[in-house]
């Protein structure tokens, strides 16, 4: 069996020709365009090419965004009043506001995306939104857990009553998406495992898994003996790693055996990635339209 490829980069170009037209409905109504604000710390190579990457895709659906960098050397407590000041409106209007991950470990994470107020976290990580999202009434969703829900629905598999195994339990991936999976309604009433660093038997769990996603950043984790024919495998992993003398960025899932297997299959890149974008500017426009009512 050769799977059916969950293509990430085109399902994400039909979202972003449907946001164009609502942003361009949303600016013709309120004489303005939604506007994004990332705060970018240090200079992380893989950092920057991400926060680029969300600006090519918010120009492209005439969204405006500006970048605030900050060296990596910040402290918590600088980084905070630079979210409130970003808040208060003192870098231009924001309708959303991102803290581009990872932080440097001396800075305390939780902290400085807890002063992301819950109307501008537009990544969805603030206790308010995930509250929401956990009582079955989400606001802003995690982007990357509403690509894979994306995928999902688009390709048309069935949720409902199907067994999801989600490997990693992240409050920015794996949890949110359990919560998704499992809530009520389309794209929901899976029964769902969530599985971790210290499940028994993972090989197990995951042969059970009509639906199976790999999120922990680890190459090869997932075998094709870890998988049920048929079965669709969504990898979120992103790992960079070294292959006939060359940098090649890899997912968790070993694609060219797995995809013998499985019934459909997520490439990296070109899976979930591109996703995750344009979930951030959907999340943007809904953020710009709930301010703006
Ligand atoms: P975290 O490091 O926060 O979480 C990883 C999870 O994997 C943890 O729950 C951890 O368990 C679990 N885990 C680690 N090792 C194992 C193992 N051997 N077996 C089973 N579970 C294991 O990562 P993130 O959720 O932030 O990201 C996961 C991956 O997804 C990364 O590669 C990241 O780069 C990628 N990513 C991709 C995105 C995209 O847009 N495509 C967006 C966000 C992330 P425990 O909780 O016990 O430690």
């Amino acid at each position: 069996m050769t799977a059916r490829l969950l293509d990430g980069r085109a399902l994400a170009t039909k979202i972003e020709d449907s946001l164009r037209a609502e942003v361009q409905t949303f600016a013709g109504m309120f004489r303005r365009r939604p506007r994004l604000i990332v705060v970018l710390v240090g200079d992380v190579a893989a950092s920057a090419s991400y926060v680029k990457s969300k600006q090519q895709a918010a120009a492209r659906v005439g969204i405006d965004s500006d970048v605030i960098r900050v060296p990596a050397e910040s402290q918590t407590a600088d980084l905070v009043e630079l979210v409130q000041a970003a808040a208060a409106g003192d870098h231009g209007p924001a309708d959303g506001i991102l803290v581009q991950l990872p932080l440097p470990a001396h800075v305390d994470a939780v902290a400085v995306l807890d002063a992301v107020p819950p109307h501008l976290d537009v990544d969805g990580f603030h206790p308010e939104n995930a509250g929401l999202l956990s009582q079955g009434r989400p606001r802003f969703i995690p982007c990357t857990a509403a690509g894979v829900q994306r995928m999902i629905l688009d390709a048309g598999l069935e949720t409902a009553g199907r067994h999801a195994v989600i490997v990693g339990r992240s409050d920015i991936v794996g949890k949110p998406l359990a919560l998704l999976l499992s809530a009520k309604g389309p794209g929901g009433d899976a029964t769902v495992t969530l599985c971790h660093s210290r499940s028994a038997d993972l090989a197990d769990h995951c042969r059970r898994a009509d639906i199976l996603v790999a999120a922990v950043g680890r190459p090869n984790l997932v075998t094709a003996a870890m998988v049920k024919p048929g079965a669709a495998v969504i990898d979120v992993g992103i790992n960079r790693i070294e292959r006939d003398g060359r940098s090649r960025l890899v997912g968790d899932v070993d694609f060219d055996a797995v995809k013998e297997v499985a019934g459909w299959i997520s490439p990296v890149p070109g899976g979930v990635g591109p996703l995750t974008v344009a979930m951030l500017l959907a999340n943007t426009l809904l953020a710009a339209e709930l301010s703006s009512r």
